[in-house]
């Protein structure tokens, strides 16, 4: 197979307006369509979890005495679908967060290190014994930046690696200096893969290769427009390097400027 590479340049939204003066009412009308598509989206993804479980306790109320054994057939069901909504929810106010807080704030030395071993532990409580998790630290170098939005970011790319790869896989979570002096953290897995098509729209809100596969995972769809919002404050660029079946690594390279 061949590997397929996807770059995303990411421009800060006022700077391309900037740029495109000319254009602002095209980019005014599809502002208000993405706006429009979002609400709709985020509806329709509380709708059916509030469904099932309306339709639960619809069931429970009509019934004339409940047992354990009932009660114990329903209540797991519940609770993975309120789970469901508290997660949505989450995200959704970590990414307004993002998007309103002030891009100056963004401007304190992180240690890495301390990071990545924050970050490997929480990649150990998700696998739960079930993958292979690695460590590379390969540079001791601070980075320019929100500590928490970082966090929040990496952690994601993390989550979907867990979340993708089937028990006894491994995944690599890693920081090294490249070549050119600029600095990469890494996250690669041996898991599922993502077919190259999807790769041009994956930091979409509620884009998803699989939807069925997303959801019962615990995935909300929203973790890669967090990543691509906190990249985009840090001037940061994502690299995603995907083959089915073979696996996926995702890289965050940041520009020299960024380094501590
Ligand atoms: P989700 O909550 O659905 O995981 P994300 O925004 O984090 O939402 O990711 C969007 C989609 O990208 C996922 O639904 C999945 O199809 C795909 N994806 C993300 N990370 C990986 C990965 N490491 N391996 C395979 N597919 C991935």
């Amino acid at each position: 197979g061949q590997e397929l590479v996807l770059s995303v340049q990411l421009v800060p939204f006022d700077i391309k307006r900037k740029l495109l003066l000319t254009r602002d009412i095209t980019q005014l009308e599809r502002v208000q369509t993405v706006h429009r598509d979002f609400v709709a989206n985020v509806s329709h993804e509380l709708r059916t979890p509030l469904t099932v479980v309306g339709g639960f306790l619809e069931t429970l109320s009509d019934m004339e005495q409940v047992d354990a054994a009932t009660l114990q057939h329903f209540l797991p069901m519940m609770l993975e679908q309120s789970r469901r909504m508290q997660g949505l929810v989450e995200d959704l106010l970590t990414l307004s967060r993002i998007e309103n807080s002030p891009l100056q704030a963004v401007q304190e030395p992180v240690d890495m290190e301390a990071l990545l071993d924050t970050l490997q532990v929480e990649a150990e409580g998700l696998s739960q014994g079930r993958h292979h998790i690695e460590l590379q630290r390969d540079s001791s170098r601070k980075l320019l930046g929100n500590q928490q939005e970082l966090h929040s970011a990496f952690g994601n790319l993390v989550s979907n690696a867990v979340r993708y790869t089937p028990e006894g896989g491994s995944i690599t979570l890693r920081w090294r200096e490249l070549d050119d002096g600029r600095m990469a953290f890494s996250v690669a897995d041996t898991g599922i893969g993502i077919p190259a098509e999807h790769l041009p729209r994956l930091t979409e809100r509620f884009y998803r290769v699989d939807r069925g596969r997303s959801r019962s995972s615990g995935g909300t769809g929203l973790g890669l427009a967090i990543v691509k919002h906190v990249l985009m404050r840090h001037h940061a660029r994502l690299e995603i390097r995907s083959e089915p079946d073979k696996g996926s690594e995702f890289s965050v390279v940041f520009s020299p400027e960024q380094v501590a």
